[in-house]
């Protein structure tokens, strides 16, 4: 099964190793479907060195994707990860207009000024309320689907990640955002990082996913890999996820020649790989 991974870093952000070259050279022996490099847009409204790319390294960022993208025409695309604030949301969309990136993902990493998945500041949840923390979170992420920046909105349940989880089944909230995200068209990304992750589990959770599936959003593959090799981390079991939720076609991302963002196609989604690469679904 050939899929994409369209989530995936370079040594650029601060926190991340290795050059996009060595991301593609990592897929191609993979055998992957088609590898885009997402790094993260430069963080407003104040830079952090350990976060991300300066807004004046983006310029060769891109040409050096670019470059890579001729080099392995069909093969790369050129993503970025932008952070959802609603405070920078129009800064965000310049800088995003000004290069020729085939798509965005969009990311809710921050609950006003603090960054909830950042290990530096896991100290925010022992004064705040975690069923607060969620339900904001979630109202963030539906904003984000409803800018229309975006063309994937990556980790969608990242809150969880250190293992912090609401005392209730948040079912109106869940399917309050699974309604906002279908009406948008975003594309969903299945995001292995996060059973590396305390929480040990995909983003999003098969619950979310079954939602997901029942309101007719696409979904698509992302390892957002910090090392090279970690590129496809685990996407025999983020297939299997796919399908306990019903899923029978992913999204792909088609390059426009005009140099626009990329159309969404889909392709169908079979299971055909080896039982020794799973890890169980019933998480
Ligand atoms: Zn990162
Ligand atoms: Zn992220």
């Amino acid at each position: 099964m050939r899929l994409p991974d369209y989530h995936t870093h370079t040594v650029r952000c601060g926190h991340a190793s290795g050059s996009p070259a060595a991301y593609i050279e990592t897929a191609r022996a993979a055998g992957l479907l088609a590898l885009g490099v997402a790094d993260h847009l430069p963080l407003l409204p104040h830079h952090d060195p350990e976060l991300s790319m300066e807004i004046c390294e983006l310029d060769e960022y891109v040409s050096e994707v670019r470059q890579l993208k001729e080099a392995f025409p069909g093969f790369v695309v050129l993503g970025i990860e932008a952070d959802y604030r609603p405070d920078t949301v129009s800064d965000v969309r310049s800088l995003l207009e000004s290069q020729p990136f085939d798509y965005v993902i969009g990311s809710v990493h921050h609950l006003g000024e603090w960054g909830f998945d950042d290990p530096r500041q896991i100290g925010g949840y022992d004064s705040r309320d975690i069923d607060d923390v969620w339900v904001d979170y979630l109202e963030l992420v539906g904003e984000a689907a409803e800018s229309g920046l975006f063309t994937i909105l990556g980790h969608l349940d990242l809150v969880k990640k250190f293992g912090y989880r609401p005392s209730r089944i948040l079912d109106a909230e869940l399917d309050r955002v699974v309604k906002r995200i279908a009406q948008t068209g975003v594309v969903i990304e299945i995001n292995t990082a996060g059973l590396h992750k305390p929480v040990q589990e995909a983003y999003p959770s098969a619950d979310i996913l079954r939602r997901l599936r029942a309101a007719g959003v696409a979904i698509t593959f992302g390892s957002d890999a910090h090392r090279p090799e970690e590129v496809g981390r685990d996407f025999a079991h983020a297939v299997d996820l796919a399908r306990a939720a019903g899923y029978e076609e992913f999204a792909i991302l088609e390059p426009d020649p005009a140099g626009g963002r990329a159309r969404v196609g889909l392709q169908a989604l079979h299971a055909e790989t080896p039982p020794e690469d799973r890890r169980g679904v019933a998480r």
